[in-house]
């Protein structure tokens, strides 16, 4: 029976290299998320676009004392109601990710791609061979860029990487994961077929 279980080592494995390049870049550079609050990088609307990485996530919040993970759950219904009411409103606008508490992760082990890349300028290839660019947060464009113009982390490898995992979900799925948000990944109890514990067969 194929639960996506198999392909966490992988994962681990891509998000290790991550960590490590990323670590590198922002030492180069002096630059640190420390003492920021991450409400503009740990936005609602931050989104997980793969089975995997929906998986890991759900495994890391089986791992919380359950007071928290109620206290989430709380969380992330009001954020999916707010959002389905008005998803431009100031209800949903204003709020932060569902799993920040006080500036902090609780599910920092677990964390996306998608954040663990978060902060810094970057540009990735596409498939068709154009390229995306993007600037840094606020604070690395205010604090860091002027004294390093130079540095532009490429994430085409790691998405690249992340979308060989995925495909092996997509094979013995059948289909794709639709895009979800922190909360949605966290409440919904039924994604395109899979249980929450993921098994499939
Ligand atoms: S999962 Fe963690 S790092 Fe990512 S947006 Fe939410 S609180 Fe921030």
């Amino acid at each position: 029976m194929f639960s996506g279980d198999e392909l966490i080592p992988r994962l681990s494995e891509l998000y290790r290299t991550i960590d490590s390049t990323y670590g590198a870049a922002v030492h180069q550079v002096g630059f640190s998320c420390g003492g920021c609050d991450g409400v503009k990088c740990c936005t609602v609307d931050l989104t997980l676009h793969t089975f995997i990485e929906m998986l890991y996530l759900r495994r890391g919040f089986k791992t919380l004392e359950s007071s928290i993970q109620l206290d989430i759950l709380h969380r992330c219904r009001q954020i999916v109601k707010d959002k389905h009411d008005d998803p431009w409103g100031d209800a949903y606008r204003s709020a932060v990710c569902a799993v920040n508490f006080g500036g902090l992760c609780s599910l920092y082990e677990y964390r996306p791609m998608i954040c663990r890349l978060a902060g810094v300028p970057h540009f990735f290839a596409r498939p068709d061979g154009s390229t995306t660019q993007s600037e840094g947060c606020s604070r690395y464009e205010t604090e860091i860029r002027s004294n390093h113009p130079e540095l532009l982390m490429d994430r085409t490898q790691f998405y690249r990487g992340m979308a060989s995992i995925e495909l092996e979900i997509v094979r013995a799925r059948g289909n794709r994961a639709q895009s979800r948000t922190v909360a949605e990944t966290l409440v919904e109890e039924n994604l395109e077929g899979w249980s929450p514990d993921f098994q499939v067969g």
